[in-house]
């Protein structure tokens, strides 16, 4: 690689906009489409660092290429004499650990996403926290071929005591990058790594948990629920490892729950959470079913129901049959909250936004006669921010409803 002389800034591969699309860029927008840039465009290994200029010749933003996909560059720095190296990587580190030191509390939780890719400036990363071991994930080729950079960052502004690579996930085939087996940059991840989230305990599996091991992004909807769980029965349906029911059952000792999950194992680790924060007793039943078969032969009714399933959808194209799909589950699940309970129903699909989802609800509703209240909607947490320019990353919504006669 060759250096400018002045900045000390390697002459990185320059791409070309075309006229008038170098606006979304410089107003921040992290992403150029494939049909934004002059073509031909000379081949670059897909992840290469690039600068993107104007058709002017202009500089303009600094990210990686992939041509294999429709976001052709994802932007790193609109500073031109910023190299991307460990330090530019160590700061933005430093800066997302700096919002989460600020606004969590630290003391009384230990699990939490460090960085959340697009919302935290490092598009195609996610890096989660779990009680000094960090867990990392690769989306796109451009974190991949920067990993040791990333790596490094990380270990300065950390120092944690381990680091795992999850690279298991189906959207890497999406920038043509292969799955592949969970692997141990460096350190020792304890055989039962326990976590804290507002001071109650859960054990995460980082090494082949769902997500990197834990869903952290419902920890202010698992507060929230304390509020609205006061009768004597919670139905917790695709509970994976019992977070609401644990929440739950711990702030309310009359409270009889039930965790429900298709996964066996999801169970055992909601079981042994319960356990973890001395809870486990007869009145805490753990179900292993298909959350829609049960809600549909369930004769029993509840004061408060969860439904937390996965994402329904990952795209704009099976938009419609996901939004069934949650009328379908809303409209099993309503008639199981007794009158005046509690409902919080929630989607992680990205595609389908907060109206989408209570327009669900409402179609729901008036399929099952039951008049239902919104009484607060969430999304995330602060430790999954959202980039402003990339509204389609909010992807989580949740509604706590009142459900009358
Ligand atoms: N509420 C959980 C996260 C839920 S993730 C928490 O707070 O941690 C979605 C869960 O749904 C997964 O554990 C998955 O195993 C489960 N699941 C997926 N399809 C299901 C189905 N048809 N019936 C029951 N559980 C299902």
């Amino acid at each position: 690689m060759c250096y400018n002389a002045v900045m000390n800034i390697p002459n990185y591969p320059k791409l070309k906009l075309k006229q008038g699309r170098d606006w979304t860029a410089r107003r921040g927008h992290p992403w150029v489409f494939s049909g934004a840039l002059q073509t031909p465009v000379p081949p670059h290994k897909a992840g290469t660092v690039v600068d993107l200029e104007d058709a002017g010749g202009e500089f303009v933003a600094r990210g990686y290429y992939n041509s294999g996909t429709d976001i052709a560059v994802r932007i790193l720095t609109v500073n031109p004499d910023l190299p991307i190296d460990a330090h530019f990587f160590a700061e933005r580190l430093a800066d997302a650990y700096n919002l989460r030191k600020t606004h969590l509390d630290l003391e009384t939780t230990n699990a939490f996403r460090l960085v959340n890719a697009e919302g935290d400036y490092i598009p195609g990363l996610i890096a989660d926290y779990y009680a000094g071991v960090v867990v990392i994930q690769s989306h796109t080729a451009g974190i991949d071929h920067l990993l040791d950079y990333i790596i490094d960052g990380i270990k300065q502004v950390l120092q944690p005591k381990a680091l795992l690579l999850r690279n298991d996930v189906q959207v890497r085939t999406r920038e043509g990058l292969k799955r592949e087996e969970p692997q141990l940059i460096f350190g020792e991840i304890p055989k039962e790594l326990v976590v804290t989230e507002n001071n109650l305990k859960f054990a995460v599996n980082p090494w082949t948990g769902q997500k990197t091991g834990f869903y952290a992004d419902q920890r202010d909807k698992r507060l929230a629920l304390l509020h609205y769980s006061k009768g004597s029965s919670l139905l917790n349906c695709f509970s994976y490892s019992g977070g609401f029911s644990v929440y739950a059952a711990h702030a309310n000792p009359k409270l009889k729950t039930t965790s429900l999950d298709q996964s066996a194992v999801a169970l055992e680790l909601a079981r042994r959470n319960f356990s973890l924060n001395n809870l486990y007793s007869d009145k805490h039943a753990f179900v292993v079913a298909d959350a829609f078969e049960y809600l549909q032969s369930c004769t029993e009714r509840f004061d408060t129901v969860v439904l937390d399933p996965p994402a329904f959808t990952k795209s704009h194209r099976e938009k419609e049959k996901a939004l069934q799909g949650y009328v379908r589950l809303n409209t099993l699940g309503l008639p199981l909250v007794k009158p005046g309970g509690i409902l919080l129903t929630c989607s992680c699909s990205g595609s389908i936004s907060m109206e989408d989802f209570s327009g669900t609800i409402a179609q729901a509703a008036a399929q099952t006669h039951r008049r239902v209240q919104i009484l607060e909607s969430l999304e995330h947490g602060l430790d999954h921010p959202v980039n402003i320019f990339t509204p389609e990353s909010r992807y989580l919504k949740a509604l706590f409803c009142r459900v009358l006669d």
